[in-house]
């Protein structure tokens, strides 16, 4: 009986005083999915404990990779590839979270006046080759000829895309039609996955995928919850400084869409990933934009978007959305925010 309330009181006090168990911070890291590094960081009270965590994270981002991959086939899996591969063919009936993604993409379409459009992909996978090429055998870089890119952006009417919701089938109705789902797939991708570990109870956790950051929650300090730091990239390679900034978060998502992601060079001009549907060249206001959003997948499509769009049209889309906040680099060097972007900024960082 003593040693019972013993015990009890024990608790008691660990309680009145605030304790937690005490955890340690862990990371994971591993290749292989969306074509990136994928990193987990998180406080546990074993090394056990979040590994496991870690692996069901990793399960899950893998199916979406899988069903999101353009490139590859997966043995019993209708992906973004087959309902590529069926283009003038016939619909094909997928997961219903490809329905997800592509509902969500088209009303980012509309909603960013159609600078996100995953139905560039004629016109992008043009760019992809010449890149592919270009980074192979630098010295025969070249720039995708104009009138190929003008000839396969005939094809890249995202009304043309016919989603079955009722069926969960999607067709492409021209076999030159391709879409490409680049500039949302992460996000969305992420956003699903902390959804699912959010109503599992996981209350802290950091999840990146190739710098698509999303936080759940905010991680334990000792005393209570801390906000994540994360760190902007400088997009100028020539600096001495590798950051911009640090933003602190708490559940929040931070994605940049930047100039060195994914490059080549042709005769000293780099040619980069995002591209701009209007000129079918590679966006040049910005070499970077960072978008913070509660929605992960929501940061991810607008950071593409702003980085497409001028300044002024960039701001008044961001300014006019609840809960987004936005940072420009412009070309020469010039960093631009949104209004309440600076309530994330670590003072110090700046
Ligand atoms: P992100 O890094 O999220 O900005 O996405 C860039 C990727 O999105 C590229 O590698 C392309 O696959 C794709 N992409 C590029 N430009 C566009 C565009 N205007 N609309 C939709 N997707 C695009
Ligand atoms: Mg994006």
């Amino acid at each position: 009986m003593r040693r019972l309330t013993l015990v009890f009181l024990l608790v008691l006090l660990m309680v009145t005083a605030g304790c937690r168990p005490k955890t340690t911070r862990y990371q994971a890291e591993f290749l292989g999915l969306f074509d990136t590094v994928t990193t987990i960081i998180g406080y546990a009270e074993s090394k056990e404990e979040f590994t496991a965590l870690a692996r069901q994270v990793q399960e899950q981002l893998a199916k979406y990779h899988r069903l999101f991959d353009i490139y590859h086939n997966y043995e019993g899996v209708n992906n973004l590839k087959t309902i590529n591969d069926h283009a003038g063919v016939a619909p094909v009936k997928v997961d219903r979270e490809i329905i997800a993604l592509l509902l969500f993409a088209k009303a980012q379409y509309y909603a960013t006046g159609g600078a996100v459009n995953i139905a560039l992909g004629p016109v992008l996978k043009i760019w992809h080759d010449y890149r592919t090429q270009g980074i192979l055998d630098p010295h025969a870089a070249e720039v995708p000829p104009r009138h190929l890119l003008v000839e396969a952006a005939r094809y890249t009417t995202l009304e043309g895309l016919i989603i079955d919701e009722a069926a969960a089938t999607v067709y492409l109705p021209d076999a030159r039609m391709r879409l490409d789902v680049g500039a949302v797939a992460k996000g969305f991708a992420v956003e699903r996955v902390a959804r699912q570990l959010e109503a599992e109870g996981v209350s802290s956790l950091l999840l990146s995928v190739g710098g698509n950051i999303r936080a759940i929650g905010g991680k334990p300090d000792g005393k209570g919850v801390a906000p994540w730091k994360i760190g902007i990239k400088n997009p100028d390679p020539e600096s001495p400084v590798p950051q911009l900034c640090n933003v602190l978060i708490r559940g929040e998502a931070v994605v940049s869409s930047g100039v060195y992601e994914r490059y080549y060079t042709v005769d000293g001009t780099r040619y980069h990933h995002i591209i701009d549907p209007h000129t079918l060249m590679p966006a040049d206001y910005f070499t970077s934009v960072t978008v913070i959003s509660r929605d992960s997948g929501l940061a991810d499509a607008l950071s593409t978007a702003l980085f497409i769009l001028p300044l002024e049209t960039g701001l008044e889309l961001v300014e006019g959305l609840d809960g987004v906040e936005a940072l420009w680099v412009t070309d020469s060097g010039e960093v631009i925010s949104s209004a309440g972007f600076s309530a994330y900024l670590e003072e110090q960082s700046w």
